[in-house]
């Protein structure tokens, strides 16, 4: 019994091959659009996901090991992203739940980041830091509903630092080749605005001065101090999360938990606070079909399969509007 999750809410296409009970992952294919110029632009990401999606299908079910006829439910990505790309997942999942003869279901993608936490961490309750391109937020359950408990009022931070790489004229991803630059400096930090409102972050303030940075800075001490100001801002929002929720463990989630210095800052705040902290694998953290997969096995298990005549997208659902599966 089988599950095929499909992940397409921005620049990846990932087809991910899950065992309903055990939630062993036996595949997680994924192809990623990447551009030299730095930019996401939606008509390309859907190009891309056309363009591939068949493959990353085939590989996925070739390395499971399985065939088509042995998968017994599809998952996709519902919400949220954007629309072009959503769409192509949509009409994959919708094909192949009708030439399988097999029940569908569609799920929250920021949700599935928290579920792909707490399934590979063994925590039952953690808090989510999710630090991706397009979104970032801290999410936890309460009351039976994933509340947010911070998040950005501008640009992700992925998106932010994708964008410091662009004005340096590095490619997308950006974030990777920051870290680089960043593990090469060692001199003082430089000054840029830190901002934190309440709970929320902010990053555009600091994507102006870094504009006014490049002059007169080497682009390894942008990308340091850039890092250094934007993970304080997360680890500090995590912080007050956990200490508002009194929960004993944090998890991370989104393509910039891959980075070092933001696992480091996390793993150094949980042990001085005393709760737990997990940093998923980078398969798993980056967006991926596994997270999809085990997010809808609990779909299927509250029975929350959807007719295909309504297996549409939802571009803008927010994470608060998602009512908790844990009941
Ligand atoms: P996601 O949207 O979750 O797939 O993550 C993609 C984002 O993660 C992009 O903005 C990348 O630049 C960023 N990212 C990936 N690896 C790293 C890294 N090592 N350090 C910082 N950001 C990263
Ligand atoms: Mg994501």
């Amino acid at each position: 019994m089988y599950c095929l999750g499909i992940e397409s809410t921005a620049h990846t296409f990932g087809i991910s091959i899950v065992e309903r009970y055990s939630r062993k992952v036996f595949s997680n294919v994924r192809d990623m659009f990447r551009s030299e110029s730095g930019g996401l632009i939606p008509v390309e990401l859907s190009e891309h996901h056309v363009a591939v999606w068949e493959s990353v299908l085939h590989s996925a079910i070739e390395r499971a090991g399985i065939s088509l006829s042995d998968i017994s439910l599809i998952a996709y990505s519902r919400s949220p992203g954007l629309g072009h790309a959503l769409r192509i997942g949509s009409i994959v999942a919708r094909c192949l739940s009708l030439r399988l003869g097999v029940p569908l279901v569609g799920v929250n993608h920021c949700i599935a980041h928290l579920e792909v936490g707490r399934v590979h961490s063994g925590f039952a309750d953690p808090v989510l830091l999710y630090a991706s391109g397009a979104n970032t937020q801290i999410i936890a359950l309460e009351e039976g509903l994933y509340r947010v408990f911070g998040e950005t009022i501008d640009l992700g931070v992925g998106n932010f630092l994708d964008s410091v790489a662009r004005f340096l004229g590095l490619g997308f991803p950006g974030g990777p080749a920051l870290e680089r630059l960043a593990a090469e400096y060692s001199g003082p930090l430089l000054p840029l605005p830190y901002s934190v409102k309440g709970m929320d972050v902010s990053f555009s303030g600091m994507q102006t001065a870094v504009r006014s940075l490049l002059s007169s800075h080497s682009p390894q001490a942008i990308a340091f101090s850039v890092q250094e100001h934007a993970f304080a801002l997360l680890v500090e929002v995590s912080e007050r999360a956990l200490a508002h929720t009194g929960k004993q463990s944090l998890v991370l989630g989104g393509g910039v938990a891959c980075n070092q210095r933001l696992s480091s800052m996390c793993q150094r705040m949980c042990s001085v606070r005393g709760v737990s902290c997990f940093i998923p694998d980078k398969e798993f953290l980056v967006d991926n079909g596994a997270m999809i997969a085990l997010l809808g096995i609990r779909h299927a298990e509250k029975n929350l399969f959807i007719p295909v005549s309504q297996a549409g997208i939802d571009p803008y659902e927010r994470t608060d509007e998602v009512s908790s599966l844990h009941q």
